[in-house]
């Protein structure tokens, strides 16, 4: 997968207007233990849409910072991880053991932790 990020700074805040996925949750996002044969035709048409998006790098760079599940800038979870920006909770043995090898191989970006709403900002 392509991981140029450079993008202008117009598409990088506003690129979600732009977007031609609206309305398709159910194709960029998988239920609960959905069988391996129907994730992979769900993120094959969830590709198509992508593939003509004119917001597919700043889709991919936001998918990837944030640590997103789902299908997002024509990435899974797996492809993600492979970069180096796993979700923050997966739960698919492929996706961590994608995550392990990018830490092994020095790709593993560790996101940053969310501030405890319960702590008082000093
Ligand atoms: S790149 Fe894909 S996931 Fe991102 S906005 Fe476009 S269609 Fe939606």
């Amino acid at each position: 997968m392509d991981t140029d990020f450079s993008i202008s700074e117009e598409a990088d805040t506003d690129w979600a207007k732009h977007a031609i996925c609206g309305g398709l949750t159910e194709v960029f996002f998988g239920p609960a233990a959905e069988r391996p044969e129907r994730r992979v035709e769900r993120e094959r048409l969830a590709m198509s849409h992508c593939m003509v998006c004119p917001v597919m790098l700043p889709c991919r760079r936001n998918a990837r910072l944030n640590h997103e599940h789902g299908f997002w800038g024509g990435e899974n979870d797996e492809e993600r991880a492979a970069a180096g920006y796993a979700p923050r909770s997966p739960s698919r043995r492929s996706v961590i053991a994608a995550r392990d090898l990018a830490f092994k191989e020095g790709r593993g970006v560790v996101y940053a932790e969310e501030p405890d709403p319960w702590v008082e900002a000093s």
